[in-house]
């Protein structure tokens, strides 16, 4: 494997996906997915360039992150409000935040490390039983409760598709697209919507299509995972 080729086709599909629907490549952050992966292959896919990695385990964060080149971290994955001091120090960006709960430890940590933290809502836009992220009615509540937040602040929105086996994905990506413009139109303190967090291997293309600004892309850089690791 060739992390190197295996980056430059990736970055050729976005720039082809961004063509294809007139959108500038620009605006589309690469985040290399790195769970799982060993810290030698990470620093190579830094050296090769790579600015943004995405984890979903605040440990693997805390575990990986002082053998790591610099570059800024993404927490990507499910977060208990008891690991928000894993992460608190070390990512740039939360993109996996789903109740009121959570915001209020980030700020309170955020607070306590004189710090400031972006955060993405993470939604359920499929409302399958099996992923995490609030369901879209619940959204607003989240969004007024970011007003009461001085060191954490709302950038936009994160989801996960179902796997593409499933059917046809277009339908999430367009919804939630619909979500973060409707919410871009209204006024709310502390909120802004600057990214559309979606799309992985399997489907960036698409959420490309549906006006993704970062996608989160793992195995297509580093080849298959081995959770045993
Ligand atoms: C693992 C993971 C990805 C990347 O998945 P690949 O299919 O390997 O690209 C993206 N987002 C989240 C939240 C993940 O956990």
């Amino acid at each position: 494997m060739n992390i190197g080729e295996n980056l430059n086709a990736v970055k050729a599909r976005i720039a082809e996906a961004a063509a294809t629907c007139g959108r500038n490549a620009e605006e589309i952050k690469l985040i290399a997915v790195t769970k799982t992966y060993p810290i030698e292959l990470m620093n190579e896919a830094i050296r090769l360039g790579v600015t943004d990695i995405g984890e979903n385990k605040p440990q693997e964060v805390r575990d990986k992150f002082e053998y790591v080149l610099p570059v800024r971290w993404h927490l990507i994955g499910h977060l208990q409000s008891n690991k928000v001091k894993y992460v608190i120090d070390r990512c740039s960006m939360i993109h996996s935040v789903d109740s009121i709960k959570l915001m209020d430890e980030i700020e309170r940590l955020a607070a306590l490390h004189n710090r400031d933290i972006d955060i993405l809502i993470q939604v359920n836009i499929s409302g399958e039983e099996s992923k995490s992220g609030i369901d879209p009615q619940d959204l607003e509540g989240l969004l007024l409760h970011a007003a009461e937040l001085k060191h954490t602040h709302v950038k936009g929105l994160m989801t996960i598709a179902p796997k593409a086996e499933f059917g046809d994905v277009s339908i999430h990506f367009e919804n939630m697209q619909k979500l973060y413009n409707e919410i871009k139109g209204r006024n709310y303190t502390n909120v802004s919507m600057e990214e559309l967090s979606m799309g992985m291997s399997g489907d960036f293309e698409t959420a490309i299509k549906y006006g993704a600004t970062m996608v989160r892309v793992g195995s297509a850089i580093f080849g298959a995972r081995n959770y045993n690791n």
